[in-house]
């Protein structure tokens, strides 16, 4: 298993409070799009990626991701578990894990 270093704030009272307050334009001004999973805001042009019937951000992707047994990669890859293993290892985007996943990426605007 791979140590998942990206650890996600949930909650970002100030965000919040800015955001309550009007002080974030960009939330004000870009429609909201939320993480089906963490909830979390995101940006029109925010890359989500497909997971199950969800459109999950990149932090929640990762999760997922990871919280998969490796020969359930190996499945998904067609490749040896060892081997797999080896890729994810050396994946060092979401994108390039994205995309030895299969997973289907989308703007958030598109599809949530
Ligand atoms: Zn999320």
């Amino acid at each position: 298993m791979i140590e998942n270093t990206m650890v996600s704030g949930y909650g970002k009272p100030d965000e919040a409070m800015m955001y309550a307050k009007g002080i974030c334009e960009d939330y004000v001004l870009d429609p909201v799009y939320r993480c089906e999973r963490c909830r979390d805001k995101l940006r029109s042009d925010t890359i989500v990626y497909e997971w199950g019937d969800d459109w999950i951000c990149e932090d929640c992707m990762n999760d997922a991701v990871m919280s998969l047994d490796p020969s359930d990669w190996a499945e998904v890859t067609g490749e040896s578990v060892a081997y797999t293993k080896q890729m994810i290892e050396m994946a060092d985007t979401y994108e390039k894990l994205a995309d030895l996943m299969r997973l289907e990426k989308a703007e958030a605007w598109s599809v949530l």
